[in-house]
């Protein structure tokens, strides 16, 4: 698995890549827009040169800034707008994927529904694929579990192109018993039979600070929290997922990235050299 880091754009994106690069990243997660923000942004053509400097050396995956609720894009404008402003910065960057969370509304159902058309908005109107991470089960929050993302899955338009993100404190908080036996394949065999295992695109590897089933959302870091080593060394090497791209979106404290990231490189399984053909 390609590793990385959610590295921040606040210094530009020419220092992104400095730091992504210090930390070894193989791939990097950003924000396009300040997150915290409504205000849309307008790309400079400095901003692209620096974004194309960054995307020639590693693969860049995008996630939806705090604000926008996906489902609750029929209350407040902003919502939708937001996401689609997005979205096409990601065009603008060339960036393929914007990983965004399912949003909450009280009534799940309805909630879902509009999640989709969310969804659809975005896959209509731009060549990027949206990324539906599931999440830790915080109040009313959609995609807590397997039955709720395929909920959002069914009113997809363009099946082909959504994928979902997998975040392991989210699964673990949100009451997967990952860390037990046969937790994690049980995990996976329920997502194949209701998804289908190739739908997952993309993972966030992030330990928890919360006990399981905690229904809340604290990123720690690896091997520091409830979920510990044992398991990430289990994803690592699962030789099904090998092909795919992961971000820590541990805290940023200290030299704590440094230290996440040589944990996680000493739990892959080592890469066998190629024979000479
Ligand atoms: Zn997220
Ligand atoms: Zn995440």
């Amino acid at each position: 698995m390609k590793l990385g880091f959610h590295v921040s754009i606040s210094q530009g994106f020419d220092v992104t890549l400095e730091k992504a690069q210090k930390l070894q990243c193989e791939t990097v997660q950003i924000f396009v827009k300040n997150p915290r923000s409504w205000a849309l942004r307008t790309l400079t053509e400095k901003d692209i040169a620096a974004f194309g400097r960054l995307s020639a050396v590693l693969p860049v995956y995008a996630h939806l800034s705090y604000l926008p609720n996906l489902a609750k894009i029929d209350s407040d404008e902003r919502n939708l707008k937001g996401l689609l402003h997005e979205a096409s910065l990601c065009v603008e960057l060339g960036i393929k994927y914007l990983v965004a969370h399912p949003g909450s509304h009280p009534d799940k159902l309805r909630g879902a529904r509009l999640t989709a058309q969310a969804v659809n908005a975005v896959h209509d109107t731009y060549d990027v694929a949206v990324l539906i991470e599931n999440t830790a089960g915080q109040g009313n929050t959609l995609g807590t579990n397997i039955e709720e993302l395929a909920r959002i899955y069914e009113d997809i338009e363009d099946q082909g192109k959504a994928l979902f993100c997998i975040d392991t404190a989210h699964l673990f908080q949100s009451g997967y018993k990952i860390t037990e036996r046969g937790g994690w394949s049980g995990f996976i065999r329920e997502f194949d039979r209701l998804l289908g295992i190739e739908k997952i695109g993309f993972f966030h590897l992030n330990d928890s600070k919360l006990p399981a089933g905690a229904r809340a959302d604290r990123h720690w870091h690896i091997g520091e929290g409830e979920i510990g080593l044992a398991f990430f060394k289990q994803l690592l090497k699962d030789k099904r997922f090998a092909h795919l791209a992961g971000v820590m979106e541990t805290p940023k404290m200290g030299n704590m990235d440094e230290v996440n990231m040589k944990v996680m490189r000493s739990l892959l399984p080592a890469r066998v050299p190629r024979s000479p053909s």
